[in-house]
């Protein structure tokens, strides 16, 4: 199943720069309390809708802890914290796509170990800015996610904060033992392989960004979006690749490393390096890059192999395979092969356009960067 869904986002930059002033303005939209509900009255209308699609699940929302059936198959658990002004900003994130994104980074962690994603817990906290519909925005983004990817919300926890907003979404996956891929498996001479293309979220960020100034000095300016639909849908809407870890499967390629790019490629190409104790090779002239991406790049005045390099929040998979493996993956349109491991006395490297060697940086997000 490939999951392809382009919607207008010019629409919808428009209505959350209106829909969020006014929810938090309280103009023209409904705001209820949430003091109102009080906290079981909260989780109960947030959480009622969803629904249980995992025989694993023997107990979700309700109980003292939520209660999965164990098997034969290893554990996979991951968690993300999201906070308002670090990870996201509400004046060009709308809540709907919020709650989408942050169920999407945690699922494409599962998936980068080859797992299946079963169940997911979500943790909010929310200042008293918030009335009840901004949440029931956000939980239809992370019903949607649910749906789409078939997977229980079985808990959380709901507490205010002072300021903003923190939502922290654990998922929990599972694979058979043989199956599971870690980052340290890659073998000197193997393929490395991405998904999709690469630096589009990035850019999407650089025009929302952009377009949050202008929107600051001049409310009454729309902004034209119609040349960054898909750049701003890759910031917005990212899905995370299981179609891949399917595809895979299909193809019977079993990777032998494996990595969601979360931070850019060099630094996830660095971890798999690092921990299978290699170097690696990749061509520039390969690396996977969307017209959009192409042509915003040069609009900002900014290198495209930079970006697809250090841009971050693709949620692509980046894994190495045997070179064996080079005719079940070199025809498929929605895996490139972007260079190959070598031993670790020859380093990172990128090999340009120009057939020279630069090595690879780590410009990848770093939270305690200044
Ligand atoms: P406890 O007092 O045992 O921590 P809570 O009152 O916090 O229980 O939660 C009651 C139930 O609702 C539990 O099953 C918990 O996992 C679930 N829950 C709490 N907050 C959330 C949330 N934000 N989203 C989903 N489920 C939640
Ligand atoms: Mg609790």
């Amino acid at each position: 199943m490939f999951i392809s869904v382009r919607v207008s986002y010019l629409y919808c930059f428009l209505a959350t720069c209106c829909y969020l002033c006014s929810m938090l303005a309280n103009k023209n939209q409904e705001r209820t309390s949430l003091a109102k509900l009080g906290e079981f009255g909260l989780i109960n209308h947030l959480t009622e809708h969803f629904k249980i699609y995992s025989s694993s699940t023997q107990k979700g929302i309700g109980d003292d802890a939520a209660v999965i059936s164990s098997s034969d198959k290893e554990l996979l658990i991951t968690t993300d914290l999201l906070i308002e002004g670090v990870h996201f900003d509400l004046s060009y994130m709308p809540l709907k796509h919020l709650g989408y994104k942050a169920v999407m980074v945690n699922l494409s962690d599962v998936y980068a170990m080859n797992g299946a994603a079963e169940q997911i817990t979500v943790s909010i906290a929310v200042s008293n800015r918030f009335p009840l519909e901004a949440l029931e925005e956000l939980y239809a983004g992370i019903q949607l996610a649910c749906d789409t990817y078939k997977v229980d919300l079985i808990g959380g926890d709901t507490t205010s904060s002072t300021k903003g907003m923190l939502i922290s979404v654990t998922a929990i996956g599972k694979a058979k033992k043989e199956d599971v891929v870690y980052r340290n498996g890659a073998k000197a001479t193997d393929l490395i392989v991405v998904s999709g293309d690469l630096g589009a979220a990035y850019l999407g960020l650089q025009v929302l960004e952009r377009e949050k100034q202008v929107f600051q000095v001049d409310p009454k300016n729309q902004p034209d979006l119609d040349a960054y639909t898909y750049l701003i849908e890759r910031q917005l809407k990212p899905e995370a690749r299981k179609d891949v870890t399917e595809l895979l499967k299909e193809l019977e390629v079993k990777p032998t490393s494996m990595i969601d790019i979360s931070d850019g490629l060099s630094s996830e190409i660095m971890h798999i390096c690092s921990q299978s104790k290699l170097g690696c090779k990749i061509y520039e002239e390969k690396l996977p890059l969307d017209p959009q991406v192409i042509a915003t790049s040069e609009e900002f005045n900014m290198d495209s192999t930079m970006i697809a390099l250090s841009g971050g929040e693709d949620y692509e998979l980046l894994f190495t395979v045997p070179i064996a493996d080079f005719d079940k993956i070199k025809a498929n349109p929605h895996l490139s092969i972007i260079g190959h491991m070598v031993e670790e006395n020859q380093g990172m490297n990128l090999v340009t356009r120009a057939n020279q060697e630069m090595e690879l940086k780590a410009q990848g997000w770093n939270s305690f960067e200044e």
